[in-house]
């Protein structure tokens, strides 16, 4: 049997909606144990306005606090790695010279790494339509993407949050350091 309970009733993140860009989104957490006796926090995000809905798991251990958060992906698995990043955290992939720096609220997001790679991709791809000419560097970065995302590359994904509230839950454990502040 799984069992739910609800913990509160929902807050204000203070975060716009990303799709109908007027309501606000509320977050409400239930805890939900499994019968192996693991916990995860569900969290769930609804607009106010529209029917956007949006859930995520978090294992009830993981701590959210101020930290550094290395993911080493080398396989195609680790690409399933979640992540959430608030709007304090800064997303950074070196090996791909991609910089997410913290943006307005509405910017926040929880994905997975493949998710990251395709919101990256779609920012280059719209980088280079602006580009007069064909630049070797972009291409050989759309290039690496594909790749990645192919699992065929591998690459760090690092995650620096001075105030608390992104993480990485990974697939693979071993795969994840945390230097917490
Ligand atoms: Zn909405």
């Amino acid at each position: 049997m799984v069992k739910i309970k609800k913990d509160d009733s929902g807050e204000d993140l203070g975060f716009d909606c990303p799709i109908c860009k007027k309501g606000r989104l509320i977050l409400s957490k239930h805890i939900h144990e499994l019968p192996d006796g693991d916990k995860y926090l569900i969290m769930k995000f609804e607009c106010n306005k529209c029917d956007f809905t949006k859930n995520d798991l978090i294992p009830v251990e993981t701590p959210i606090k101020p930290g550094k958060f290395i993911l080493h992906v080398n396989e195609k698995e680790d690409l399933k790695s979640k992540v959430f990043r608030s709007s304090s955290g800064v997303l950074e992939i070196p090996e791909l010279e991609m910089e997410i720096e913290p943006g307005p609220a509405a910017d926040f997001y929880i994905t997975n790494i493949e998710g990251v790679l395709s919101r990256m991709k779609d920012a280059v791809l719209f980088f280079k339509k602006g580009l007069s000419e064909e630049n070797q560097k972009v291409n050989k970065i759309l290039e690496n993407i594909d790749r990645a995302i192919n699992g065929e590359f591998k690459f760090t994904l690092i995650i620096t949050d001075e105030l608390g509230g992104s993480y990485i839950v990974p697939v693979n454990e071993k795969s994840l350091k945390i230097e917490y502040f």
